[in-house]
């Protein structure tokens, strides 16, 4: 059986839970985002603009790798732009085969020119709801879900955590905390966790990128994370045999979904390579295993490409992406039903026919 092709793959179903709607812009909209507010940017053409965020992304400097997301979280100040760059979003991961996505962002980081919070996430809320619309009739059905971030070295967690709940019926299907790991544990947020909890929500933490397995384990165990951002550091906890310590044997045992990103992750150093990415081995071992994004725009990626470099590495066939796909569909924050729908109904059917 020949291994699945770029363009098989992109027309396969996939479904994707870790994806920043800052970090995954097309560079030509940043360009005329940028020409109406007059803000300056590293380069004047789309190509050279979507290098730049690459190769900035990819320089091992921290500065540098910030400065991509103070450029993107720029222009993305109005409703107007950030209505534009919902719906191009919605609009990209669909015609790239995502059928199911939940892309995330930190509305207090869109407080710039004016708007409120509530206006931001009515605005991103918007774009999706469009940008799916617009997809569905070109023929690319995908459902968007949004977690809303608060950032990790902020105060504003219980005010980002409450919106999230008045979102719920209207498209926010979770919540999330990002931004620098070390010195910001995620116990810093606890009061905002244990409101969710009580709310009967949903949430993921960035937890175990950088930052080890403390981190991990603060998330779980303190915060009651549903699932890890990332959590790729969980191999610390496993030795040279493949024994499980205590806790990763709790993320597998839980069936704890690690929402694992192989081309970010090499990019910050969280993996040397794809070919040594620990993907390979949390599929071996049947860890809860999926496969994500992150930052379109920085990495130069789509969920195809990520499952490309993951054929070329590891010799991945059809069943493998199934079960990442239904991995990550089973992890999903919408209700059991609709999860189940996705997956008999469509993601099912069409990797039968692949296999
Ligand atoms: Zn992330």
């Amino acid at each position: 059986m020949a291994a699945p092709t770029y363009d098989e793959i992109r027309r396969a179903p996939k479904a994707l839970l870790h994806d920043h709607l800052d970090g995954g812009l097309r560079p030509a909209t940043i360009l005329d985002l940028a020409a109406d507010i007059g803000h300056q940017l590293p380069a004047v053409t789309p190509e050279g603009l979507g290098e730049w965020f690459v190769a900035a992304a990819d320089s091992g400097s921290l500065e540098r790798y910030l400065e991509t997301f103070a450029h993107t979280v720029a222009v993305m100040q109005t409703a107007e732009a950030l209505h534009r760059v919902a719906k191009e979003c919605a609009f990209d991961l669909a015609t790239d085969g995502v059928v199911y996505a939940e892309v995330r962002f930190a509305p207090e980081q869109h407080l710039e020119r004016g708007l409120t919070l509530p206006e931001v996430v009515e605005a991103v809320l918007d774009g999706f709801r469009d940008g799916s619309a617009e997809a569905a009739s070109a023929g690319s059905p995908i459902r968007v879900g949004t977690l809303l971030t608060a950032m990790r070295h902020a105060a504003r967690s219980m005010e980002i955590a409450e919106l999230s709940i008045r979102y719920r019926d209207a498209g926010v299907v979770g919540f999330d905390i990002a931004g620098a790991e070390a010195g910001y544990p995620p116990t810093r947020h606890l009061d905002a966790f244990e409101y969710l909890q009580r709310e009967n929500s949903h949430f993921t933490i960035h937890a175990g990128e950088a930052f080890g397995l403390p981190s991990i384990w603060q998330a779980l165990q303190w915060c009651g994370a549903d699932r890890l951002g990332h959590g790729v550091r969980i191999v610390d906890d496993i030795g040279p045999d493949n024994s499980l310590g205590r806790l990763a044997a709790y993320v597998r045992d839980k069936r704890i979904p690690l929402e694992l990103c192989p081309s970010s992750n090499v990019q910050t150093g969280a993996a040397a390579s794809i070919r040594e990415h620990p993907i390979g081995l949390l599929r071996d071992l049947r860890f809860r295993a999926t496969v994500n994004t992150d930052n379109r725009l920085m990495s130069g990626t789509s969920m195809s490409r990520e499952m490309a470099l993951l054929v070329e590495a590891f010799g991945y066939g059809w069943s493998e992406l199934q079960w990442f796909t239904v991995n990550a569909m089973k992890s999903a924050f919408i209700p059991f039903d609709e999860r189940l729908a996705l997956i008999n109904d469509v993601i099912k059917p069409a990797y039968a026919k692949l296999a």
